[in-house]
């Protein structure tokens, strides 16, 4: 009913020959792997975008997206790249919210709104991230803060609209340290997304929304946490930059 995903985050690593080499060994090697996932998404930097969509065309499985993108249409804003651009190069995804944008280029809900419309506008798919720190669990606010980043972020848009997104819960805490949430932990905050997004929306809307896992998640983990019935994917960080872990994750579901 709702697609399962596994889509890596390259971040800010491969220089342009590196990236080529590694996306054309996970092209190859989902090829022919029989898994439940049924889209495996890149998203790598900017630079490699339009030569990994060319790379990408054989495979009915595989696309690409970009890491972030700009609020506005096109103008003067030296270094950015918007929507636009990233469409125009046949890139279908775009990660917004993710924790390491909220915390060192201080994007926070309003902004994310913006650029969420903006992406949305280019027919292109945000992968939505949301997730607490550490802090925030400890003091026990962390349903408050995902509820509040969901609903500021893109609680504005119509169940259509809504509909073509992807939702990424990332837990700071688990983000590039080798701490996982444990299944039973990231399933209870799965449930409650898709339980707040029934409420605002309706039960169909929260039943067709994927939302992926994403936190030090890696070869080991990934069966078990696919397993639970509220993940419908990963979204990986390290270990979608070594082709044979990224696979091995493709293939933990079922
Ligand atoms: P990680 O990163 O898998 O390295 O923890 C996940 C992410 O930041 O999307």
């Amino acid at each position: 009913m709702r697609k399962k995903i596994v889509a890596g985050n390259w971040k800010m690593n491969l220089d342009y020959n590196e990236g080529l080499a590694l996306f054309s060994e996970v092209v190859n090697m989902v090829k022919d792997e029989a898994t439940g996932t049924q889209e495996v998404v890149v998203c790598s930097p900017f630079i490699h975008l339009h030569s990994l969509v060319q790379l990408a065309k054989g495979s009915a499985k595989v696309s690409v997206g970009a890491q972030n993108a700009h609020q506005a249409e096109s103008g003067a804003y030296t270094g950015e790249i918007s929507a636009k651009q990233v469409k125009s190069v046949g890139a279908a995804y775009v990660i917004l919210g993710h924790s390491e944008r909220r915390q060192y280029f201080g994007e926070d809900n309003a902004l994310l709104a913006k650029k969420t419309d903006v992406v949305l506008a280019n027919d292109l798919k945000p992968i939505f991230c949301i997730g607490e720190t550490l802090q925030e669990r400890e003091a026990n606010v962390h349903f408050d803060i995902i509820k509040s980043q969901l609903l500021e972020g893109v609680g504005h848009l119509d169940a259509a609209a809504f509909s073509k997104l992807v939702i990424a819960y990332e837990p700071v805490w688990a983000i590039g340290t080798g701490v996982t949430a444990s299944s039973d932990q990231a399933q209870e905050i799965h449930a409650f997304i898709r339980k707040e997004i029934a409420a605002k929306y309706d039960q169909s809307v929260a039943d067709a929304t994927t939302i992926l896992y994403g936190g030090s998640c890696n070869p080991k983990n990934a069966a078990e946490l696919f397993a639970c019935a509220d993940i419908d994917g990963g979204l990986i960080g390290g270990a979608s930059l070594k082709s044979r872990d990224f696979t091995d994750i493709v293939k933990a579901f079922n």
